[in-house]
């Protein structure tokens, strides 16, 4: 028995790990929640049903021996061109030698050429979508071909930067105009699959604009709670982002393959303009790919990898994520211990806090109610005072969670503790980024699980109970002990709504 995540510190930004091979091997999963894992994603594009199912299966397992909430996050493939079964695995693409690109699985006709290698695609759309001149990507990004003809079934490249393809990698074409469609066939059975799971959140691909989330949406039965995260990953998201993250439940900053679908330099900045808009609209916002990128392969990361993670932290992520190295990775475990270490040590700065340090900043224009929505932050120096400032709607709910978050900064309370009903509510107050833990109760285990993603919240279950708030004081005075966030005496600041409709409250208790 490892040990238990109550046993560490607490620190509010979550960790994403991307389950794989690695995370197969035995007491992997185990090793990943005691180091902090809040939430498991299982990405579609590898692998079959069967073998997702009993990853979902051991997640869940664990996290309920842990007692720890875990959530699923389920990736929709989406519409990525990619390469089929190459002979032997892999091919190593030389500059300068032409490449074709076709739908069979060999080239017929006469391949001896050395100056001439072949690879098969699984989507043949491909060879229908692009013209001579366009520059087509593989490997995320690190090949690049020039297409120079489109010929009987094939397209023929020039390969401009060689490398290593292996069977089944991406195929970007940042160039094509191509309007595939979100969701794919294939999305729509993963999406079944998602359903059937009961995954919390599902991760949609390649989306780029708000009515690809809604075709998703329309797509889930009656009553399935699944919630959608649109992941960011082409150019014209960006251009559509403030409707996107609208209609979207959570949104990934998903910099594999945004960093070959627009400019790789401009990443910086998109990011911190996405975490904004996420942030002012009350989503919550992964940080994603190549975090500790060079942990695949090392035991540590490099200094730039490091700072990266802090920096996710300090632009005010939700959460940040693992993709190959903890998915195939050789030390899984080791990094999601790291990231756990740089979360603890960024938020203990005291440079990311909350409101506890930029009330006076961001209270006026907010309670002035004035809120154009989305732009990005203008001035860097006052970057989170103008992202609260955008917040797009002044009503009473977040009133009342403004409040509660200024109260608790304000007394030098330990917590706040709200009973709450959906991730939406949730969110009214994790939007603020109180420097205080948010200690929220409910009854719902699809919540209390889905939670888990959200920056500065500690889910809890409660049992359902004639006195709720009874119920949730004692949850979160039993949370805030055995983590040592909180003595008996210390005051917390408690929101919550009569179960008659009577009263909404915020009282200050003493726990
Ligand atoms: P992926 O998404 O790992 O599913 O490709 C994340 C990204 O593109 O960064
Ligand atoms: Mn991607």
């Amino acid at each position: 028995m490892g040990l238990s995540k109550s046993q560490l510190p607490w620190h509010r930004t979550k960790i994403v790990c991307t389950l794989g091979p690695s995370t197969d091997a035995p007491n992997v999963v185990e090793r990943l929640i005691a180091n902090g894992m809040d939430v498991a994603r299982v990405n579609t594009s590898h692998g079959n049903h069967a073998e997702h199912a009993q990853r979902i299966r051991r997640v869940r397992q664990a996290a309920q021996e842990a007692g720890q909430p875990v959530a699923i996050l389920l990736d929709l493939p989406g519409p990525k061109f990619r390469i089929g079964n190459v002979p032997n695995g892999s091919l190593k693409l030389v500059e300068k030698t032409t490449v074709a690109l076709g739908a069979n699985d060999e080239l017929e006709g006469d391949s001896s050429s050395k100056d001439w290698s072949y690879l098969p695609i699984r989507n043949p759309e491909l060879i229908q979508a692009v013209v001579p001149g366009e520059r087509i990507f593989l490997a995320d990004g690190l090949i690049e071909l020039l297409v120079q003809a489109v010929v009987s079934g094939s397209v023929e490249c020039k390969v401009l930067i060689g490398g290593v393809v292996r069977s089944g990698s991406g195929i970007n074409l940042p160039e094509s105009t191509l309007d595939a469609l979100v969701p794919t066939e294939e999305d729509r059975r993963h999406l079944a699959f998602a359903v059937a799971q009961e995954a919390e959140w599902v991760g949609v691909s390649f989306v780029q604009t708000a009515a690809d989330i809604m075709r998703v949406r329309a797509l889930l039965p009656d009553g399935a709670r699944t919630l959608l995260m649109a992941k960011v990953e082409k150019r014209k998201a960006l251009q559509n982002l403030d409707q996107i993250v609208e209609a979207a439940d959570g949104v990934m900053v998903a910099r594999g393959d945004l960093g070959i679908e627009t400019d790789l330099a401009q990443i910086p900045i998109v990011q911190k303009r996405i975490i904004a808009v996420a942030n002012a609209k009350a989503r919550p916002v992964i940080t994603a790919t190549q975090m500790l990128e060079s942990m695949v392969e090392h035991e540590h990361p490099t200094r730039a990898e490091v700072t990266d993670v802090a920096n996710a932290v300090l632009d005010g992520t939700d959460a940040v994520m693992l993709s190959a190295e903890t998915a195939i990775g050789r030390f899984p475990a080791l990094s999601a211990g790291m990231l756990d270490r740089i979360l603890a040590a960024t938020e203990a700065s005291g440079i990311a806090q909350g409101m506890g340090e930029i009330d006076s900043r961001w209270v006026a224009p907010w309670a002035a109610g004035s809120a154009p929505v989305g732009a990005a932050p203008s001035e860097p120096g006052n970057r989170l005072c103008n992202v609260r400032s955008n917040a797009d709607s002044y009503t009473w709910a977040h009133t009342l969670s403004g409040a509660a978050c200024r109260l608790g900064a304000g007394l030098g309370a330990k917590a706040i503790i709200a009973q709450v009903c959906t991730v939406a509510e949730a969110m009214n107050i994790a939007r603020f980024r109180p420097s205080i833990p948010t200690v929220m109760t409910t009854e719902s285990l699809h919540l209390y699980r889905s939670l888990a993603l959200v920056r500065g919240i500690a889910p809890q279950l409660a049992p359902a109970s004639s006195d709720e708030r009874v119920t949730a004081i004692a949850r979160a005075r039993e949370w805030l002990f055995a983590h040592q966030l909180a003595k008996p005496g210390d005051a917390a600041v408690l929101l919550y709504a009569s179960a008659n409709g009577e009263a909404d409250s915020l009282q200050v208790i003493w726990l």
